[in-house]
C-alpha cells in the first residue's frame, strides 16, 4: 500500500528566485533569535549555528490536534498514578532490571530512597508525549471512513525526563510565521496553534520553587558536559530570570553536583550555601551521561534531598519503554483510570505494544516479528533518540537473542506509518535552495503536573513541538542531525 499524502500549506514548487531569497532571510532571522545549536562535527562553545528547519509549516489536521491538547492532562495524571505505584513499578521493570544495568542503577536509587523515607513527597512532571499521524486505517482494508490521508494518531513514547524544545518549538511556528510573511502569505499564520511551551514550563518551575517556600533557595539545571542543544536551554533560564529575578539559576553537570554539593542536617541540597529548591535535568537519561561512579551518587544525593526533581527518579522509571508497554496490556489502564469512557480513549492512542519476557506472550511475540519485522520497531529501555532497532536489523537481534534473558529489556512495537507531505528542509553549510523531499512529522504535547501521591497541585496541557525528517529515515531527532524543526498548520 502506498503511503497517503496530506497537501502543502502553499503550492509548491516555490520559485527558484523567491525560494533563495526567503531562505538567506529565514537563516539570519534564525541565528538572530535563537534557532539554533551549536555544531557537533566541529564544536566550538562560542559558535551557535541555526538548527536544521522546515521552510512552510506542516500540515496537521486540527481535530487531532485538538484530541491531543485534551488528552494530556489526562496522560499527566496517569503517568502521576504510575510514577507512585511502586508495586506497579516494581513488576514491570523486574526482568528488564536483570539485564538492564542503567535502568538497574536508577532503580536502585529508587529503592535507597524509600528505604530511608522520602524527604520531598512533591514531584515536578515535565512531561512530552510524541504522536504521529497513522495513515493506515484499522476499520477498512486501506482507505479511512473518513476518506482522509490519515486515520488517527499514535502515540510514540511519553518523556518523563529532559522533554525539550520548550523554547525551539514556539519560535518555530515565530519564524515559519516570518517566511509565510515574506512570501505574501501571511493571511495563513492564522491557521498556526498558539505555542506557550516555554512560558507554561517555566511556570512549572517556578511554581514548584514556590511550594518549596525558602526564599533564599536556587533553581539547579543538570547539565550534560557539553550542551549542543543549548539555545533550548538558555532560553529557559532567560524566561525564569525575566518573570523572576529572584530566582537565581545555576547549570552543573552531575560530576560538578558530586564535587560541589552536600546535603544539610534537614537533608536541602546545599550549592554555594544555598539551598536548591528545584533540580531540573536535562541529562541523566542515558548511560554515557554517568562515566563514573561519581555521577551516581551526585544523582543518590540529589534524590535523596528536599529539594523538588524534574524528575524524581519514580517518574524517570514510570517513562520506561517497558511502562509504556505493559500500560498497553489487557486491564492495566483500567487499574489506573477505571473503565470510563476516558480510559477508552487512551486505549485507542496506543499502537501494537508487546513484551518480549520469556512466557507465552513473549514468544508470540518474537515470531510476529520474525514473519514481518517491518511491522515493528523494537525498542531498548532507553531515552535520547538513536537506539531503537528497525526493519531487517529486528531480525537479526531477535535471532541473537532469543534465547537471551537480554531479550527482556527490549519491547516491541507496532511501526507507524504517517502520511507523506513534501517540503523544503533547510540545514546548516547545505546548499542553497534544497531540493523538495517527503517529510513525515511527529508532534510532542507539552504537560506540567505537580503534586504528592495524593494530592495534585497542578495538572495542565503548555503547548506543543514539531519535529519532521525525511520520510525514509527511521528516526528523526534534531540535535542528532536527523530532524527538523517544523510547526503545525492546522487542516
Ligand atoms: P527515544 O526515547 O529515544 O526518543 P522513541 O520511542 O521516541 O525513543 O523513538 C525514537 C524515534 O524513533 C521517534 O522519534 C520516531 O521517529 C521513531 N519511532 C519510534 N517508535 C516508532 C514507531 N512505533 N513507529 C514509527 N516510528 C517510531
Ligand atoms: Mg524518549
Ligand atoms: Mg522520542
Amino acid at each position: 500500500m502506498s503511503q497517503s499524502r496530506l497537501k502543502s500549506c502553499i503550492p509548491l514548487p516555490i520559485d527558484h528566485k523567491i525560494l533563495v531569497s526567503v531562505i538567506e532571510k529565514a537563516k539570519d532571522w534564525a541565528l538572530m533569535h535563537g534557532v539554533g545549536m551549536r555544531d557537533k562535527k566541529h564544536f566550538n562553545k562560542d559558535v551557535i549555528q541555526i538548527a536544521p528547519f522546515v521552510l512552510l509549516p506542516s500540515p496537521f489536521p486540527r481535530t487531532e490536534f485538538n484530541k491531543a491538547v485534551e488528552l494530556q492532562p489526562i496522560l499527566n495524571e496517569l503517568m502521576h498514578k504510575v510514577a507512585h505505584d511502586d508495586e506497579f513499578l516494581e513488576k514491570t521493570l523486574q526482568n528488564a532490571l536483570q539485564v538492564d544495568e542503567f535502568t538497574a542503577n536508577l532503580f536502585d536509587i529508587w529503592v535507597k530512597v524509600r528505604e530511608e523515607g522520602i524527604t520531598q513527597p512533591i514531584s515536578l512532571g515535565m512531561l512530552r508525549s510524541d504522536i504521529m499521524l497513522e495513515s493506515r486505517c484499522p476499520h477498512t482494508e486501506n482507505q479511512c471512513a473518513k476518506h482522509t490521508p490519515y486515520c488517527s494518531w499514535k502515540q510514540v513514547e511519553i518523556n518523563s525526563i529532559a522533554s525539550g524544545f520548550g523554547h525551539l518549538g514556539p519560535v518555530s511556528k515565530d519564524i515559519q510565521s516570518y517566511i509565510l510573511r515574506q512570501l505574501g502569505h501571511g493571511d495563513l499564520i492564522k491557521n498556526m496553534p498558539e505555542n506557550r511551551a516555554l512560558s507554561g514550563l517555566c511556570t512549572g518551575i517556578t511554581d514548584a520553587y514556590d511550594l518549596f517556600g525558602v526564599p533564599s533557595a536556587v533553581v539547579l539545571f543538570v547539565v550534560e558536559e557539553v550542551s549542543y542543544n543549548i539555545c533550548d536551554q538558555r532560553f529557559h533560564e532567560f524566561e525564569i530570570s525575566e518573570k523572576r529575578p529572584d530566582i537565581m539559576i545555576y547549570r552543573k553537570t552531575l560530576n560538578e553536583i558530586y564535587e560541589e554539593t552536600r546535603l544539610n542536617e534537614k537533608k536541602q541540597l546545599i550549592l554555594e550555601d544555598r539551598p536548591v529548591a528545584v533540580v531540573y535535568y536535562r541529562s541523566g537519561y542515558e548511560p554515557a551521561q554517568y562515566p563514573t561512579s561519581k555521577e551516581w551518587d551526585a544523582r543518590l544525593r540529589v534524590e535523596k534531598s528536599s529539594a523538588i526533581k524534574c524528575p524524581s527518579i519514580h517518574y524517570q522509571l514510570a517513562g520506561t519503554k517497558k511502562v509504556q508497554q505493559a500500560l498497553a496490556a489487557p486491564g492495566v489502564l483500567e487499574k489506573f483510570m477505571g473503565a470510563g469512557a476516558t480510559t477508552g480513549r487512551v486505549r485507542d492512542i496506543f499502537a501494537g505494544l508487546y513484551s518480549l519476557d520469556f512466557d507465552e506472550n513473549g514468544e508470540r511475540a518474537v515470531d510476529m516479528a520474525l514473519a514481518d519485522a517491518e511491522r515493528f520497531v523494537l525498542k531498548p529501555q532507553r531515552e535520547g533518540g538513536g537506539n531503537n532497532v528497525y526493519g531487517a536489523d529486528i531480525r537479526d537481534a531477535l535471532l541473537r537473542m532469543r534465547h537471551s534473558r537480554e531479550r527482556a529489556a527490549y519491547i516491541l512495537m507496532e511501526r507507524i506509518l504517517p502520511p507523506l507531505v513534501a517540503g523544503y528542509v533547510v540545514r546548516p553549510g547545505a546548499a542553497v535552495p534544497p531540493p523538495i523531499t517527503d517529510l513525515v512529522s511527529e508532534l510532542g504535547i507539552f504537560g506540567v503536573i505537580i503534586g504528592t501521591k495524593d494530592k495534585i497541585y497542578c495538572n495542565k496541557q503548555v503547548g506543543h513541538m514539531l519535529r519532521t525528517k525525511l520520510a525514509d529515515a527511521n528516526e528523526g531527532g534534531v540535535a542528532a542531525g536527523l530532524g527538523a524543526l517544523d510547526s503545525p498548520y492546522l487542516l
